[in-house]
């Protein structure tokens, strides 16, 4: 996709206002009092449509590698972002990320990170709030915990890494045409999620540009969308 591209800015609104509004059918269908956060996703595009977006109300976005958070949240420092990372976390890159100061990271997707993270961050005296990631589906392709480790590890993580604070789950639909498939995955983590609600769980993040509406039927409380808006 073309990060040089930089998209009109009635364009944009009227793709982020798309998704406004489809997020809002989804989670009136559930209640009223059903709050789903959007976080947009901004690795397929440039920082001008992330400012631009933010000229319409958009403030959470999301990043998948520690190096691109890092450049765009230091050029665009002078406008009050919410920064989420998303995407793999390697090792190395543990203390540029506590450097940046996110405000979620979503993909603890090991007790082993989780530990290498609580380490580092004790070491710097600052804490760090985390989604733990499942792979519902158990696919091969895809990091996080299995569903049947899930309960046992984030409990592990509470116990273990103070400084690691917890506040969810996060997960990937299944790689799936069949919505059937990629439903039962949605239900899977969020069952996991409703079970974590009495350790303090606040945050389900699932659902993508593909299956957004989906994810919110199956209670997901924050979206994580990236190319329907940046086209
Ligand atoms: C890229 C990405 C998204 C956004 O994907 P789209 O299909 O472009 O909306 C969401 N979550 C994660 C973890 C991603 O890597």
């Amino acid at each position: 996709m073309a990060t040089e591209n930089i998209i009109d800015k009635e364009q944009l609104r009227k793709n982020l206002d798309e998704v406004i509004w489809k997020i809002e059918d989804a989670r009136l269908a559930i209640s009223e009092h059903h709050i789903v956060k959007l976080v947009t996703v901004g690795k397929y595009t440039n920082i001008e449509n992330i400012s631009t977006l933010y000229e319409l109300g958009q403030r959470a976005f999301g990043e998948n590698q520690v190096q691109q958070l890092e450049k765009r949240s230091d050029l665009l420092e002078h406008i009050p972002l919410e920064w989420h990372f998303i995407g793999s976390l390697q090792k190395n890159k543990i203390n540029k990320l506590i450097d940046i100061r996110p405000s979620l990271v979503h993909s603890i997707d090991s007790i082993e990170l989780a530990l290498a993270l609580n380490e580092k961050l004790e070491k710097k005296n600052t804490k760090l709030n985390a989604l733990l990631q499942i792979n519902s589906a158990n696919e091969e392709s895809k990091s996080g915990v299995s569903t049947q480790e899930a309960q046992d590890i984030y409990q592990e993580i509470i116990e273990r890494c103070p400084n690691l604070q917890l506040k969810g789950v996060m997960s990937i639909g299944a790689h799936s045409n069949n919505q059937r498939v990629i439903k039962e995955s949605f239900e899977a983590t969020h069952k996991i999620y409703e079970s974590l609600q009495k350790d303090g769980a606040s945050i389900c993040s699932m659902g993508m540009s593909g299956d957004y509406e989906l994810a919110i039927a199956c209670g997901s409380n924050l979206v994580r969308i990236g190319s329907v808006i940046f086209k």
